[in-house]
């Protein structure tokens, strides 16, 4: 597995030159979700320092067994009713994609005193069989997130569709750019569209081309997972 992370940085490094960035605007999200905790410390020990789950409970197990210089990304899809066991624990919650949910994790903010940083999900392909809000809507929901208190609006996450060819999703990536940048001229209080997060194994290296500053890697580093592939 750690040649695998080596393989993964070296990559991220590759693509960060060809597009004219410093690798240090790009951070590795190693995804290791179904994974069991002796993977994740093998990986911490390499120097991982971030990672993603997509399930409440695994990221809360995880968090209690796990060195406390983690960040926590919470990369899935949330229900209101266990916003309350990641705030305070997810240092990043990637999948915000209706006001309620937002909502919800404003109240949990206030009640504990403490600040959540999120990201929209943008269903920026439109694909039925995804989560995340439409193009169309998303500055309309960012403006109401932004209103509330106790989160902060860093950015904008996409899960771009299952394809072959990475080529072939350059376009929604530089799409969800496109639109944080637009949302961005806004000037709206309260929101940062500084973090892009985009890009998994099949396509993080586009991604980063297209300017992602988030990648979500998982099978690259850890290997497939057991269980029929899904993407949401
Ligand atoms: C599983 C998952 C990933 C990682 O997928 P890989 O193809 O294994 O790299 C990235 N983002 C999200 C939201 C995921 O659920």
């Amino acid at each position: 597995m750690s040649q695998n992370l080596d393989f993964v940085n070296q990559n991220i490094t590759k693509a960060c030159e060809k597009a004219g960035r410093g690798a240090e605007d790009v951070t590795l999200i190693a995804v290791s979700k179904t994974k069991p905790v002796s993977m994740l410390k093998e990986a911490y020990k390499h120097g991982c320092r971030a990672f993603g789950e997509n399930k409440v409970q695994e990221l809360v197990e995880k968090y209690e067994e796990m060195p406390k210089d983690i960040q926590w990304h919470m990369i899935g899809h949330l229900q209101r009713n266990k916003v309350k066991y990641v705030v305070g624990k997810a240092a990043l919650i990637h999948s915000v994609d209706t006001l309620k949910l937002a909502e919800e994790i404003s109240r949990e903010a206030v009640k504990k005193q403490t600040e959540v940083s999120i990201l929209i999900e943008v269903n920026i392909a439109g694909e039925e069989s995804k989560y995340g809000v439409a193009m169309a809507e998303t500055e309309k929901l960012v403006r109401e997130a932004a209103l509330l208190p106790g989160i902060h609006i860093k950015g904008l996450m996409t899960i771009a569709p299952y394809v072959e060819e990475p080529e072939e999703n350059r376009q929604y990536f530089a799409l969800l750019r496109q639109l944080s940048v637009d949302i961005k001229q806004k000037n709206i209080d309260n929101v940062n569209m500084n973090v892009l997060s985009m890009g998994m194994t099949g396509d993080y290296m586009v991604a980063i081309e297209e300017g992602a500053t988030y990648v979500r890697v998982g099978t690259g580093i850890f290997g497939e997972r057991q269980y029929p592939a899904q993407r949401e």
